[in-house]
């Protein structure tokens, strides 16, 4: 059921994530019916950050969910750099496993571009290798970083015009704002817009946000989107994560998003919550590469 308070859209990520996992359960159901064996998804941690711990328990709990098999490979966080990279390369040989995926950050003794690079491009589930991102720059079939991905799988679900929309991302990282614009930018469905990047050097960044017809916030700083920030009607697509201290909540810290929601939203003619929003679809698009890993690997 769509969520509507004022003629604004709630943009639901459980409602699309849900659609998007049955989708891919009914598909690995029939796959192993025809003897096929399940696609398999390896992730590893490495350290206790609370974050990761939580965002790589969701991930196995989400593939076993629909089928698929996981394997959590874990490692101390004083691990060195050659143990997790022979670890890759293993996983990288092993043909039973379609994708695999290194939850970021990584320790500090650890560079987290060998690690991006080490992954087989074939497996590369996450889609953060520069293969993959030069793939999705050129037009080509690619994984697509899954946030982008879930995010544009939202657009889709909700039928949200995107042609000819000047979309503003605000964040150029090489997992959210950059392939974000990218996609945006394209000439594909959910795409055709005019796009702006922004990011900490932007200038008159308020003046451009009051442009955007479309607004992904993807700069990690909570509540930083204000209501005088949002033109009339835009739609806003909040990306941000952060736990914010807060001794009042049971866990001692709040999920904050990057917009201000309660100020923010009643402007708006579709926003995505925090948390119930992006995050879930974040999931979404990495069972979706996963399953199209394991087809073009298996030349399924
Ligand atoms: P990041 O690598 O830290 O990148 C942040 C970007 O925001 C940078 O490009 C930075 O600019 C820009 N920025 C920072 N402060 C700014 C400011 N005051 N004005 C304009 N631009 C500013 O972060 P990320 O990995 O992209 O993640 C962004 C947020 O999304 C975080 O809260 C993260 O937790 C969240 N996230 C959520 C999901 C999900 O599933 N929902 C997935 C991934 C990330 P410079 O390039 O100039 O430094």
């Amino acid at each position: 059921m769509l969520l509507y308070f004022c003629n604004m859209l709630v943009l639901d990520g459980k409602l699309v994530s849900a659609a998007v996992k049955e989708d891919l359960k009914a598909e690995t159901q029939k796959l192993i019916s025809a003897g096929n064996r399940a696609p398999h998804l390896a992730a590893i941690l490495v350290g206790s950050n609370g974050a990761s711990e939580t965002y790589v328990a969701s991930k196995v709990k989400n593939c076993e969910e629909i089928g698929f098999i996981s394997t959590l490979v874990r490692f101390e966080e004083t691990i060195d750099e050659a143990t997790l990279l022979a670890k890759i390369a293993e996983l990288n040989q092993d043909p039973s496993v379609d994708g695999i995926l290194v939850q970021l950050p990584l320790p500090k003794q650890i560079k987290e571009q060998k690690v991006i690079e080490a992954i087989d491009p074939s497996k590369d589930v996450d889609g953060f290798h520069p293969s993959s991102a030069g793939k999705l720059m050129q037009g080509l079939p690619s994984f697509i970083p899954a946030t982008p991905y879930g995010i544009m799988m939202m657009l889709e679900f909700f039928k949200l015009e995107t042609k000819g929309k000047h979309a503003v991302v605000i964040g150029r990282s090489n997992i959210v704002g950059r392939p974000m614009s990218i996609l945006l930018s394209s000439n594909i469905p959910n795409g055709n817009c005019t796009v702006t990047i922004c990011h900490s050097h932007t200038h008159n960044l308020k003046e451009i946000c009051l442009q955007a017809d479309i607004l992904v916030a993807a700069l990690g700083r909570p509540e930083f989107v204000k209501a005088d920030m949002i033109k009339t009607g835009a739609v806003v697509i909040d990306v941000g994560i952060t736990r914010v201290t807060d001794a009042t909540a049971k866990k001692g810290f709040r999920i904050k998003g990057d917009v201000a929601y309660d100020e923010v939203a009643p402007l708006t003619s579709a926003i995505t919550p925090v948390p119930g929003g992006v995050g879930l679809m974040t999931i979404a698009g990495l069972l979706k590469n996963t399953l199209q890993a394991y087809k073009t690997n298996n030349g399924i």
